[in-house]
């Protein structure tokens, strides 16, 4: 039997790419799942595709708004009674921000960048504050954030999701210094920064309409050293180690899962 069994796990974007495939892996390991999207069409794809597997439930959230947080953490922990594990993997790069090829940086419209900055720091944060301070009432807990290459050096074209990425890396530093010295060694709070995967955000950048690479595929491919994208199952024994006891003494970590991406300096 899996050491996570029986665990209780709150996975934001969860109808996503990589937020789905993290539910799947989590369930099968017989991890109670709540999947939080804000859309519902999402919830109800991954509810039923992997309701066969084990226990998986979903509400439809919108992770920027503290009052729908707050309305599902109360109906969690009415149901359920309590929160092991929260992976904050809403988000992502949004049309309007992300420049093409053409632009520059003063092209961005600041409503764009506002917009990517609060789904992908505000996404991750308020979500952090409204389950984490139900795991520093309950004492026990694991967070996960999702952190990007974005944030070890500039690529082009994502400002304003590189600048919330990055701080994300941060509040996850600060979130676990704080979990730790205010409340229980036992919450921890961690991120995985994924390299390259193919997700609904991202494919109209890296995939052209007859399916081959784009430009900028090609470019990320030349400065991975193990030259494939992720499988997004690769993401999955990270954060089921995160999760479990055996990290017991890891917090504040920021994991690249990237197939060297970030160790490479393109020479
Ligand atoms: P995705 O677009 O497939 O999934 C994101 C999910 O979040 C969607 O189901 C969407 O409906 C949901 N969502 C969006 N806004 C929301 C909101 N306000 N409230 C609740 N749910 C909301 O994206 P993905 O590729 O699975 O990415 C998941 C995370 O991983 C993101 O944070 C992304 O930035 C990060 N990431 C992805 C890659 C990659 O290569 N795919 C790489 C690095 C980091």
């Amino acid at each position: 039997m899996s050491k996570l069994n029986g665990k209780v796990a709150i996975v934001t974007g969860g109808g996503g790419v990589l937020g789905g495939n993290i539910s799947k892996s989590l369930v099968e390991d017989g991890v109670k799942v709540i999947v939080l999207d804000i859309r519902q069409e999402n919830i109800d794809k991954r509810v039923d595709e992997l309701k066969s597997l084990g226990d998986i439930s979903g509400y439809t959230c919108n992770v920027l708004d503290i009052e729908s947080l707050n309305g599902v953490k109360d109906k969690i922990m009415k149901k359920w009674g309590k929160i092991d594990i929260l992976v904050n993997a809403a988000g992502g790069n949004l049309p309007g921000a992300t420049l093409d090829e053409e632009q520059s940086i003063f092209d961005m419209k600041i409503s764009d960048l506002n917009r990517v900055i609060d789904l992908n720091m505000y996404g991750s944060v308020y979500p952090c504050l409204v389950f984490g301070k139900a795991m520093a009432e309950q004492e026990y807990g694991s967070i996960i954030n999702i952190s990007s290459m974005a944030t070890y050096s500039a690529i082009t074209r994502v400002p304003g999701y590189s600048m919330a990425k990055t701080a994300i890396n941060i509040f996850t530093q600060w979130m676990a210094m704080e979990m730790s010295l205010k409340y229980s060694d036992k919450i921890r709070v961690n991120a995985i920064a994924p390299g390259f995967f193919i997700g609904d955000q991202n494919r109209g950048v890296l995939i052209n309409p007859d399916g081959s690479y784009t430009g900028r595929s090609l470019r990320v491919l030349a400065h991975t050293p193990m030259k494939r994208f992720g499988d997004i199952t690769e993401l999955n024994g990270i954060v089921k180690f995160l999760c479990s006891d055996e990290a017991s003494f890891i917090t504040g970590a920021v994991i690249p899962v990237d197939g060297g991406f970030s160790s490479f300096s393109g020479v």
